[in-house]
């Protein structure tokens, strides 16, 4: 099923845009957690980890091409930053179209919070 993400893919509904490939689309979180909060989306429609295929992995890969060039773009490259990708109810995955989320700016934090 098609997501919000899809629509932004197909310019329906407005981003930020900071980056793009033939097959990969890369746009400012619309409610950011840090200073620079970029999502990076394969166009292909993928809902979950769960569901990358074996012909998945050359778009994957460039999900992380595209973050090495974004965080330079962002000056964020030396300081550094953390890369997110939420999988299902657990994960805390809201949108079901795989994106990573490149998250820096400042220190993020540690990297998730132990619940009793
Ligand atoms: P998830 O929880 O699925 O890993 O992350 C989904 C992210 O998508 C959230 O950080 C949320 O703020 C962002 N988001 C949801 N809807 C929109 C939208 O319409 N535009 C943009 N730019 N970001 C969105």
């Amino acid at each position: 099923m098609s997501t919000i993400f899809k629509k932004i893919i197909d310019r329906e509904i407005p981003a930020d845009i900071v980056y793009e490939t033939d097959d990969v689309l890369a746009f400012k979180d619309i409610a950011p957690r840090a200073p620079v909060h970029i999502l990076i989306i394969p166009k292909k429609e993928i809902a979950t980890v769960n569901d990358v295929a074996d012909e998945d992995a050359p778009v994957m890969g460039q999900l992380f091409v595209a973050a090495k060039h974004i965080a330079q773009a962002q000056g964020i490259a030396e300081s550094g930053y953390r890369l997110i990708m939420n999988v299902g109810d657990h994960g805390g995955q809201e949108v079901y179209h795989v994106h990573l989320h490149l998250i820096g700016g400042h220190p993020v934090g540690p990297m998730t919070v132990k619940k009793k």
